[in-house]
This record gives C-alpha cells, sequence and structure tokens, in this order.
C-alpha cells in the first residue's frame, strides 16, 4: 500500500476540482492492488448551506479502471427553519463504485478524468447531497413559533392573539349562569 498523491490538474468540466486524486500510478499495477487516500476534509456549498465532508478511501485496481470504496461523514450547516437560529446536521454515507477508463466505458457511468484524475471530493459532496436534511432545526429542537406575533410560543396562546369574531357571536349566544334566557336587547 502506498499514498496517491493530490492530482494538481484541472478536470474537465467547467467547475474546479474539489479533491483530485491521480490513479496513474495505480493503473500501472495489475488488478487488485490498492492505494489508501490520505483522510481529507473539504467544505463545499449546497443550495446556500455549508457543507463540510471528511473523506476517508481506498482504491482499488479492477480489470476496467479502479474501485472506489469511500467513507464520508459530513456536517450540513444552514438556519433553522423554525427560528433561524444556526443549525446543524450531522451526516454520514458510503460510496462504493467503479470509475472506469474511457475505452471500457460505454453509457452514463463514472469515468477517470484527464490524467487518469478522479475528483474524489465532487464524488464525495454528491453523496452527502443524497442524504442531506430537507428542513433543518435547532438541536434540541427550538420552541415552535407563533403564526401571529413570531415569538416562541403556540399560536393559540398568543397574547396578542385577536379573538374571531366568529367566535364572539358564539360567545355571546351562550347562556351564562344566573342570566334568563331569551333575546338581549
Ligand atoms: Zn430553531
Ligand atoms: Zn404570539
Amino acid at each position: 500500500m502506498s499514498d496517491l498523491n493530490e492530482a494538481t490538474g484541472v478536470t474537465d468540466a467547467a467547475t474546479p476540482a474539489l479533491y483530485l486524486i491521480d490513479c496513474s500510478p495505480l493503473l500501472a499495477e495489475p488488478p487488485g492492488a490498492s492505494f489508501q487516500v490520505p483522510e481529507f476534509t473539504l467544505t463545499s456549498t449546497l443550495e446556500g448551506e455549508l457543507m463540510q465532508a471528511t473523506v476517508e478511501a481506498r482504491v482499488d485496481r479492477t480489470n476496467r479502471g479502479v474501485r472506489l470504496i469511500a467513507q464520508v461523514r459530513g456536517v450540513q450547516e444552514g438556519a433553522c427553519a423554525r427560528c433561524l437560529s444556526p443549525a446543524h446536521a450531522d451526516l454520514e454515507t458510503h460510496i462504493d463504485e467503479e470509475v472506469l477508463e474511457e475505452r471500457h466505458a460505454q453509457g452514463d457511468v463514472e469515468r477517470l478524468g484527464r490524467g487518469n484524475s478522479i475528483d474524489l471530493g465532487r464524488i464525495a459532496v454528491e453523496s452527502l447531497d443524497l442524504v442531506r436534511r430537507l428542513v433543518l432545526h435547532c438541536d434540541p429542537l427550538c420552541p415552535e413559533r407563533c403564526e401571529h406575533c413570531g415569538a416562541p410560543h403556540l399560536t393559540q396562546e398568543c397574547p396578542e392573539r385577536e379573538v374571531d369574531p366568529r367566535l364572539a357571536v358564539l360567545g355571546s349566544l351562550l347562556p351564562s349562569s344566573g342570566e334568563e334566557r331569551g333575546i338581549k336587547d
């Protein structure tokens, strides 16, 4: 086992690479050879939220390219949907996919990029995107917010709540004790 160096090249895509690894040394070895990628952490932005990814990966030589096996831990940072305070969620996912040499690749499969590189950073962030929370909340959960005034109390307990006029009419129709039932005024 030896370490893969972080490649310094640029991917084919217009977006800058997040963390490139150069698989050339591994491709020069027979199938079954394996490289350990040094653990790394990167930060990316997904739909306005920060995503921090920590990646532990191994790359195995296969007949058609390489097999990428990685454990990805992430921290999603954004705002609580209820109170807008900073909130975060811990995420975890696993990657196990073959990345093919161009001459073995057909259709929509993951392929080795220019210079036999793989953007492991991009693959890791995409895998976290699949397990990302759609709605973030405080942990522990913050109090429910009032629909009337936005303060941290239940809507029905709001001191500023106006009595619904329909309910007020009903209230006036209710007979109270000691009062004669009948038409008032
Ligand atoms: Zn909150
Ligand atoms: Zn209120």
